[in-house]
């Protein structure tokens, strides 16, 4: 029996080092704590939105609240951003933490005390600004997972970045910008990051409930350009020019062919969207150039590849057998959001216990798209969607983001805070962990002559083992 004991002790000691302490108590009444605050912040913001690369109020703001933590802060990362460093008083792993800052060129037209008034200009013309994609929310919800862990540094395992990034919606034109410029700027070698993980609201669904999907999970988007050039004449004999716009219309339903004919649609969808079409002058004049614009959204790096290149076969080939030339640009703005299955097995206990398991939903990929995916080039990420849609709101009357009317009940950030800070305390470096499922961490082990006597029963050990769903425990 001593022997056992001696054994079992040992074995205890190692779980418990390989093991995070459940921290959610603690976090719960923390987060409660700070809420009101929080829900200030993301007004203030709100009230006082700037565009990507522009974020300089929101970046000194940011910064003042960080600083007063007093945790190392860096500024101007990718023009506008912001990052701090929390580390923990235990070594362990890097783990990143993101929110988007950047606001849109919408007019709020919401009823709100803290509605927007700000105007300003964009590509030339005068316009509103709006967070009217939440980014505000993100902001807050992260300063105050900041504040909440700061506290608790003593317990804490590791080191916590915190990535304020500007341009999450796209910099000006001529200008580099989001994430792509914070990995350029070494946001994720400086520490280097072990995993990171983003939340976006989501006004589409109710508060206290978070959304999830295991791999790819927002499409990428690129931008594309086909410039058709063709041969001037008189509208009333096409035969002695090339009309561009016929052949044009002919593309735009090649491109659909692509969607429909030559992509596996059972594997990932695929978008092809021709957003803006420009050519000609006067009803009897057939032009000399037609220019079309679009957006393609894929959910597999492969297919994303193979679309770019038919998109250049189609247009070329439509173009020539009609006497034309096609001239086809496509830029990618984001890859494909895709969230390692691995961390997202590991993570959902986390995520469980921030929301209650009856909360957290798994959902469908999406065919929008998100900047963060640029991250998971440098390490395993974690990308979900926490409500914002006020409670018994049916989801077809909620405003989609992007638009005047666009509304995000605030009252649930706490949702995103607990869900940063029991994913810092639960992470373990990958391929570390013992066993996981979907909702439960089983640690197992056995021996070939497990008796009765020494079996330890679940219950004298539910305090250090409940958090891990651990059932039982043999000693041997
Ligand atoms: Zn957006
Ligand atoms: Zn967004």
């Amino acid at each position: 029996m001593k022997k056992t004991l001696t054994a079992f002790f040992i074995l205890l000691t190692t779980v418990l080092n390989g093991f995070a302490i459940d921290m959610s108590q603690e976090i719960n009444s923390a987060t409660e704590k700070i809420l009101p605050q929080v829900v200030e912040w993301r007004r203030h913001l709100h009230q006082n939105p700037e565009l990507g690369n522009r974020e300089f109020k929101t970046a000194d703001f940011i910064e003042k609240r960080l600083r007063a933590l007093g945790l190392e802060v860096r500024t101007k990362i990718a023009k506008t951003g912001v990052v701090a460093i929390l580390k923990g008083d235990v070594p362990g792993p890097v783990i990143g933490l993101r929110a988007d800052m950047d606001g849109l060129p919408v007019t709020e037209r919401v009823n709100l005390p803290f509605a927007s008034k700000e105007k300003t200009e964009y590509n030339g013309s005068q316009v509103g600004v709006m967070h009217a994609c939440g980014h505000d929310s993100h902001v807050a919800m992260l300063l105050g997972t900041a504040e909440v862990l700061s506290k608790m540094k003593s317990k804490l395992r590791g080191t916590v970045v915190f990535i304020f990034q500007p341009a999450e919606e796209g910099a000006p034109v001529g200008e580099e910008g989001g994430a792509a410029l914070m990995i350029k700027e070494g946001v994720m070698d400086n520490p280097k990051i072990d995993a990171i993980f983003g939340i976006h609201i989501n006004a589409q669904t109710e508060i206290g409930k978070i959304k999830f999907k295991s791999g790819s999970f927002m499409a990428a988007a690129d931008w594309f350009t086909i410039k058709v050039k063709g041969k001037q004449s008189h509208g009333s004999q096409p035969w002695l020019g090339v009309d561009p716009i016929a052949v044009s219309s002919q593309i735009i339903g090649g491109l659909q062919m692509i969607v429909s004919r030559q992509s596996e649609l059972t594997k990932a969808p695929v978008v092809i969207t021709v957003g803006k079409i420009n050519g000609g002058v006067r009803e009897n004049i057939i032009p000399e150039e037609m220019t079309m614009a679009g957006t393609i959204r894929t959910l597999d790096d492969q297919m994303q590849k193979d679309v770019h290149e038919r998109i250049k076969t189609t247009a070329q080939k439509i173009a020539e057998s009609m006497g034309a030339t096609a001239e086809v640009s496509i830029e990618t703005k984001t890859l494909v959001t895709y969230n390692t299955p691995e961390l997202v097995g590991q993570m959902l206990p986390s995520l469980a216990k921030s929301v209650g398991k009856e909360n957290l939903l798994e959902t469908e990929w999406t065919t929008g798209a998100e900047d963060f995916s640029y991250y998971r080039q440098k390490a395993p990420a974690f990308f979900f969607n926490v409500g914002g849609m006020p409670k018994g709101k049916n989801v077809k009357d909620a405003a989609p983001h992007h638009t005047p009317d666009f509304y995000i009940d605030d009252s649930r950030l706490d949702v995103g805070i607990k869900a940063f800070c029991n994913i810092v305390f639960d992470y373990q470096p990958m391929g570390k962990t013992a066993g996981i499922s979907n909702d439960k961490i089983s640690f197992e082990i056995l021996s070939e002559q497990t008796s009765v006597e020494n079996y330890f029963s679940a219950q004298f050990f539910d305090v250090p083992f409940q958090p891990f769903g651990i059932k039982g425990v043999f000693a041997f």
